[in-house]
């Protein structure tokens, strides 16, 4: 299967998950993000204490544990009748978050767009975690430590994966705006593509 996508690219606290959702509820578009996908997970399941293992360090998990679950997680979905690839634009949010994971997705995935939510205003993507953390429950957005981490980590791994997809496919967007403005933006672009 090799899945039409637009992949949402951010630091944690740049908005993927609002935006996320918002398309997901769009006909024709299946929103997919990889960090619900692992808090889904029951913590006396092997997967799911590496999982808390990791996150609860702002760390990623490792790479094959990742990209199987997701494997598993998409083709669970289309069974289930919710996701519909031979129709459906998927919109994947957190996953690949590294140029390695965006090699072993190769072959799973036709990217058609990448939106890359940029927020230059650190200060801000930190309030709106430790905000999240109380709503969500989110321990790992809780302390401030983990969450420089996962921002030092986002700098050194993921952002590489703009490159990987090039600058054809590269969307930037200012999301220091408002949630309705920011998705006002990307729709202008989702319309053209
Ligand atoms: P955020 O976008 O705020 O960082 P996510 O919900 O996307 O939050 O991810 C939460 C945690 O789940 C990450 O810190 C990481 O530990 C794990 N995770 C999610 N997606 C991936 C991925 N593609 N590869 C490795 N780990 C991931």
């Amino acid at each position: 299967m090799n899945y039409r996508t637009i992949l949402l690219v951010g630091a944690p606290g740049a908005g993927k998950g609002t935006q996320g959702k918002i398309l997901g509820t769009v006909p024709d578009f299946y929103h997919c993000s990889c960090g619900e996908v692992f808090r889904n997970l029951t913590i006396d399941s092997e997967l799911g204490r590496i999982f808390v293992k990791h996150s609860s360090k702002g760390k990623l998990v490792p790479d094959r544990y990742t990209i199987q679950l997701w494997r598993e997680n998409i083709e669970a979905q289309t069974q289930l009748g919710r996701f519909h690839p031979e129709r459906d634009t998927l919109v994947l949010d957190g996953i690949p978050r590294n140029r390695h994971q965006a090699e072993m997705l190769h072959d799973a995935l036709n990217v058609v767009g990448v939106f890359n939510l940029v927020c230059s205003d650190t200060e801000k993507l930190v309030e709106r975690l430790q905000r999240r953390a109380l709503r969500d429950n989110r321990l790992d957005d809780a302390r401030l430590e983990v969450i420089r981490k996962r921002l030092a980590i986002y700098e050194k791994e993921t952002r590489p994966v703009l490159d990987y997809y090039g600058p054809e496919l590269v969307h930037t967007i200012d999301s220091t705006q408002t949630p309705i403005n920011v998705l006002r933006d990307m729709l202008r672009v989702i319309s053209r593509i």
